[in-house]
């Protein structure tokens, strides 16, 4: 066992606090990453607070984890000591499903084992990223291109993935009318993402508080959703809106804006169930659906296509001392627009 340093939280309530962690002997499979930078994702607040169900204390969460490889176990093939390395939101999956046999093991029927907060192989409970290693097995390790900054890629590893699958998915690209609901961490990968792929691209935000933003990043247009207006001028438009908004909608509302056979995406998660009204579903014979992050090809994909066409995410970097005053920013919105940790403050 490596025992290494790390931030945890305690409690729902109490602040995160430096402690350490052990991580497994290197199995023949894996590899012991030193990490760099890791991102902080709200769903990382979720959790440690108990929004997202009881967890065991404590914890460490962080699931966008970049580093480079400093020990391979003896069969490891996909990566040697000394690569630049990332990991995201999960690290193993029962490779036995219909859905893993496929490759797409985000979707695992016998539950995908998240970075942080799942039950390992070995029983333990997995821990995340804010921390000094990981060990995990080199199948869910991915390669991260040198042309992308450390720093800057480890949003991509939940962020990036989150969005890029389900415009992908959906085919974004020339020709088609995307609309991304909310700037927040997910909401400004996925103007960039889709930008990139060539789609004519919205934002709509709240305000109009990072139009600048919205723009620069690819958007060809920007509304405010406090605006009705916003939804009478848009009515019957979009071929795909991606929702990263946490907090419920309007449903009728915003599949209202989609044109025929135009598909509402929901890739942040409302702690209550969402009514939808089936009426809106008939006109233009639209479609509601949800997307969790993206199989760990996918994933690779996902960050080829950032690093060829040089696109990244906005951060704010910070010390690991930090990180209980970040929450309170990521939870105010005050961030543009991912935080990440700077690992070398916890060594
Ligand atoms: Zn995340
Ligand atoms: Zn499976």
């Amino acid at each position: 066992m490596l025992t290494v340093n790390a931030i945890a939280a305690t409690s729902p309530t109490d602040p995160l606090v430096r402690t350490t962690v052990e991580r497994r002997d290197l199995g023949p499979r894996d590899v012991l990453i030193e990490i760099r930078y890791a991102g902080i994702c709200h769903s990382d607040i979720h959790t440690v607070r108990g929004e997202w169900g009881e967890i065991t204390y404590p914890l460490v969460v962080g699931h966008e984890i970049v580093g480079r490889v400093t020990e391979a176990g003896t069969e490891v093939s996909r990566h040697a000591v000394g690569d630049r390395v990332g990991v995201g939101c999960m690290v193993n999956s029962c490779r036995e499903c219909e859905n893993c046999r496929a490759g797409q093991e985000q979707y695992c029927l016998n539950g995908n084992t998240g970075t942080y907060a799942s039950v390992d192989r070995d029983g333990t409970i997995t821990q995340g990223g804010y921390s000094t290693h990981v060990v995990v097995d080199q199948d869910f390790v991915l390669r991260v291109p040198e042309s992308i900054p450390y720093e800057k890629a480890a949003p991509l590893l939940c962020a990036g993935i989150t969005t890029y699958s389900p415009l992908a998915h959906w085919n974004a690209g020339p020709g088609r009318k995307v609309a991304v609901v909310g700037m927040g961490g997910l909401g400004h990968m996925a103007v960039k993402i889709a930008a990139a792929m060539g789609a004519e691209v919205t934002v709509l935000s709240q305000t109009l508080g990072k139009k600048d933003d919205g723009l620069a990043f690819g958007g060809g247009d920007y509304h405010a959703t406090s605006d009705p207006a916003t939804f009478e001028a848009l009515r019957n438009t979009f071929d795909l809106i991606i929702n990263t908004v946490s907090a419920p909608i309007d449903m009728a509302a915003y599949l209202g804006l989609l044109r025929l056979d135009g598909t509402l995406v929901s890739v942040g998660a409302p702690p209550e169930p969402l009514p939808v009204p089936v009426f809106a579903l008939f006109g233009n014979r639209r479609s509601f659906a949800g997307s969790g992050i993206g199989s760990i090809a996918e994933t690779q994909e996902m960050l080829d296509f950032c690093a060829e066409r040089g696109i990244a995410p906005e951060v704010e970097v910070i010390d690991a001392d930090a990180v209980n005053e970040a929450y309170e920013r990521v939870l105010r919105s005050d961030v543009r627009y991912r935080f990440v940790i700077d690992v070398d403050s916890l060594r």
